[in-house]
């Protein structure tokens, strides 16, 4: 099983970042990708990809700190993103309307020219991007088509099923996180059952988002399985099956 998206260079791993990377390992994660919300923490990431073999990386600028977005930000993450072959995908960029600071049409529009620049570059290079929404899909998909963005996924999938579709049709990707085993995620679940297989990856989004049994707690890469094993069930596919067919698709997407 491969986790497509954690945030290894979080704080949250400075007391057992080593410890966590070998839990997850012992608990069957093949690779990791870790994923960067600033230029800053991508350099993190990209010090954490050079340590070790099976983790991986993406940089880029978060919604949340889009009104931090300066002019010569572009060249610097182009620069960083040719830096090391380890680098995978430009990530995580998107919008994000849920706080009320993201409110104003001032930063909406910030958010979005963020976003739309970083697509950009993303097409530009080649690579793919890895997306954030949160109660914004219609701009996500507007931007999407607007500059007719190459392969993504939409991390961290929370939306209905017919919301989403059109990510299919352009041949990109959605990905769950533990959000998929609470009880009460009954669009996710929904929107997982109609997704196929092959267009989808699993990711822990840690430190956030623990999957249950660990729901609440730290999440780390290692509960991957937890939420690879609720999702197998609910396509009616053992780990193995699921397993094979999701780390396809994984390498495939990153180039790993
Ligand atoms: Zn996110
Ligand atoms: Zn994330």
């Amino acid at each position: 099983m491969i986790d497509s998206h954690c945030h290894l260079a979080d704080k949250a791993f400075d007391a057992d970042r080593m410890q966590a990377i070998a839990r997850a390992k012992n608990a069957g994660v093949s690779a990791m990708v870790t994923i960067a919300d600033t230029l800053r923490e991508g350099e993190k990431c990209l010090e954490l990809s050079a340590k070790y073999d099976d983790l991986y990386c993406t940089i880029g600028v978060h919604p949340h700190h889009a009104k931090e977005w300066v002019e010569g930000d572009i060249e610097t993450l182009r620069t960083m993103l040719g830096s090391s072959p380890k680098v995978k995908a430009v990530g995580e960029i998107g919008l994000d309307y849920h706080y009320p600071s993201a409110s104003s049409g001032q930063a909406r529009a910030e958010q979005k020219e963020v976003f739309r620049a970083q697509l950009l570059l993303a097409k530009e290079l080649g690579l793919p991007a890895v997306v954030h929404c949160r109660e914004a899909i219609a701009d996500v998909r507007m931007i999407i088509e607007e500059v007719d963005a190459g392969p993504f996924v939409l991390h961290c999938c929370t939306e209905k099923w017919d919301d989403v579709e059109w990510i299919l049709d352009r041949g990109s990707l959605l990905s769950f996180t533990g959000i998929a085993t609470f009880q009460n995620s009954v669009e996710v679940q929904e929107t997982l059952r109609n997704c196929p297989l092959e267009s989808m990856m699993i990711e822990t989004d840690a430190p956030y988002l623990a999957p249950i049994p660990h729901r609440g707690k730290r999440c780390e890469p290692a509960y991957v399985m937890d939420t690879a094993r609720f999702v197998a069930a609910e396509k009616g596919l053992s780990l193995q099956q699921f397993d094979q067919v999701t780390t396809k698709t994984t390498v495939a997407f990153f180039g790993l």
